[in-house]
């Protein structure tokens, strides 16, 4: 979409139109105008939002301590807010979380699993990857001191693994180079050849023609007089150049048709999905780990699982009982903002506008499950040139194995490290997670040993941990989705809050779901129609 897309108000361009809006109805106003042009408001969203008001000294209670909770409890403080979160768990960062050595996990219904993996390696079973464009995600990170590093999401030495589809590939490993470089070799050979055979005349001018011509036999996929695609240099090589007279020897392309049979493979990456993405230092729950220690120590109640919350027109009391000791307290505030993910929110009872309630049950709960397979040999390197990336299968239940982007080379803690062994999402993730953990770690690693024959089983150091989010008691689900249908009659009265209770977190981005920019940009909205609220009402 360009600057002067014809669905905006003309003589004006998009930032300047948002600009506008966001100066008269704030976030939330900018996010209603982005979302009519389906688009999500994170690249427009670089650090929260000024607030019109200060808070007045009013107390606000927030149910949660995951990213957004800790958001809200933060930024709202400045403002002059006194902020308490109550959160179920013993831990800050709710699905921002990695397990390491110590690290407990407890599904609903499964066994109790204590992490055992060497020191320096974990795996992020939550989030584990952020692209350049979420910039409120790196402006907590940069203002925070969390260090970010590179996480390679692309590698070209990755494979591809099918064994669902017939043909010569089915069952074998093939570097994700060659596949995608032949697939783009075979399309430029043929564009070329449907170029030069005039079938594009009626589309485009004989100048550029001649210039797509041009480029695509520049490319170096194609011989320059047939224009037939052959060995090249972006598709490499099979023996390595070296010194004196080596000069290697490049790879054959695989055959037309058998590229075809695995195009889907080489689909292009989204741009919120790039090559070169980014990781905390350390593990993904650093992140939460900043906003923590940005916080007062009081400002977090943990082992607190909220359970009714009555609402009147002067305030709101919330009852809470504690995890460990089964002790019930109540407290009281001006204002109530959940950061729950809605199937869990749905548990707690709560007097709430019939349209709300209807609202906080306009979503779906997407499964999702994720395995850290501990290895005592980084091989993947050692044998197969492979740093970061993701390997893709057909295998029901698989979907990815995903190499580490830290300790690379083994030159932080040594010649160790984790594999993300399988990442099902939807549907695929659910006969995963009703395995015993044994069985998972056997599922993984039976899909291991047919990408890495030899070596999977073999260098494994018998440590593993996984998690089905859709079992964790207080997310229910990896991420929620909103239809298109919940989106424009839902949203909107979830949004704006419910006299004294608001809805917060992940959920409050609709584009963003399943990213820690939704959760981060979905508090700065929130906190800002609070604001409003409070500069009007009080
Ligand atoms: C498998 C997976 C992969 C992901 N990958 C990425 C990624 O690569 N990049 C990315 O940016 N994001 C990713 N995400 C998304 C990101 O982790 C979330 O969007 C974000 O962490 C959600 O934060 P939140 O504060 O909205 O919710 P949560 O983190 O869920 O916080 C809610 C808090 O409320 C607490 N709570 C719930 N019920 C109660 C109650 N009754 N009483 C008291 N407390 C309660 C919970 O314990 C929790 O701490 C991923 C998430 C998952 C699960």
């Amino acid at each position: 979409m360009t600057d002067t897309d014809n669905s905006q108000p003309s003589g004006m361009t998009k930032r300047s139109f948002l600009q506008s809006v966001g100066m008269i109805g704030g976030t939330a106003a900018v996010m209603t105008a982005l979302q009519g042009w389906e688009m999500g408001f994170a690249s427009e969203m670089d650090r929260p939002p000024e607030m019109s008001t200060d808070g007045k000294g009013k107390k606000v209670i927030i149910l949660g301590a995951g990213l957004a909770g800790m958001v809200l409890a933060f930024e709202m403080a400045k403002k002059g807010y006194k902020t308490q979160i109550i959160e179920a768990l013993d831990y800050a960062g709710g699905r921002c979380v990695s397990a390491r050595k110590g690290s407990v996990i407890e599904e609903v219904g499964s066994e109790k699993q204590v992490c055992n993996f060497q020191d320096g390696n974990y795996v992020n079973y939550g989030p584990w990857r952020i692209p350049a464009e979420h910039k409120s995600t790196i402006y907590y990170c940069r203002t925070l001191g969390v260090p970010l590093e590179v996480m390679v999401n692309k590698t070209g030495k990755s494979y591809y693994y099918y064994e669902n589809k017939e043909g010569p590939f089915k069952g074998v490993p093939i570097r994700q180079e060659h596949a995608d470089i032949d697939f783009k070799g075979y399309s430029t050979e043929l564009l070329a050849k449907v170029a030069d055979q005039g079938a594009l005349d009626q589309l485009i001018s004989q100048e550029d023609k001649e210039m797509l011509l041009t480029h695509l036999k520049r490319s170096g996929l194609i011989d320059s007089k047939e224009f037939n695609y052959r060995a090249n240099r972006a598709r490499g090589h099979s023996s390595y150049p070296g010194a004196g007279t080596n000069f290697g020897k490049l790879s054959e392309p695989y055959e037309m048709a058998d590229v075809l049979s695995i195009a889907n493979a080489s689909r292009n990456e989204t741009a919120d999905h790039p090559a070169v993405m980014f990781q905390a230092v350390g593990g993904m729950d650093q992140i939460a780990q900043g906003l923590k220690r940005a916080l007062k120590k009081s400002q977090i109640r943990y082992n607190s699982e909220i359970t009714d919350i009555v609402q009147d027109d002067n305030g709101v009391k919330v009852t809470y009982k504690n995890t460990k000791n089964g002790r019930v307290r109540s407290e009281e505030a001006d204002y109530l903002i959940s950061t729950a993910p809605l199937g869990v929110m749905q548990k707690i009872k709560i007097n709430l506008s019939e349209d709300m309630a209807a609202a906080i049950k306009a979503t779906s709960g997407s499964p999702a499950c994720k395995i850290g397979v501990e290895f005592n040999h980084r091989f993947w390197e050692q044998n197969d040139m492979i740093y970061g990336g993701v390997t893709s299968t057909d295998i029901p239940g698989h979907r990815i194995l995903s190499y580490p982007s830290g300790n690379l080379f083994g030159s932080a803690h040594g010649d160790t490290g984790v594999i993300l062994g399988y990442y099902p999402i939807g549907g695929q993730s659910v006969p995963i997670s009703n395995l015993s953990m044994a069985e998972r770690t056997e599922f993984a690693l039976s899909v291991g040993e047919k990408i890495h024959p030899g070596n999977y089983r073999k260098y494994f150091t018998g440590e593993s941990i996984s998690v089905a989010w859709h079992k964790m008691k207080y997310a229910l689900a990896g991420w929620e989705n909103w239809s298109r249908r919940g989106r424009t009659r839902s949203f909107p009265v979830m949004q704006k809050g419910d006299n004294r209770i608001f809805i917060s977190g992940n959920i409050a981005s609709p584009a963003l779901g399943g990213w820690m920019a939704g959760a981060i940009e979905g508090a700065w909205s929130t906190m800002e129609v609070i604001d409003k609220r409070v500069a009007q009402q009080g």
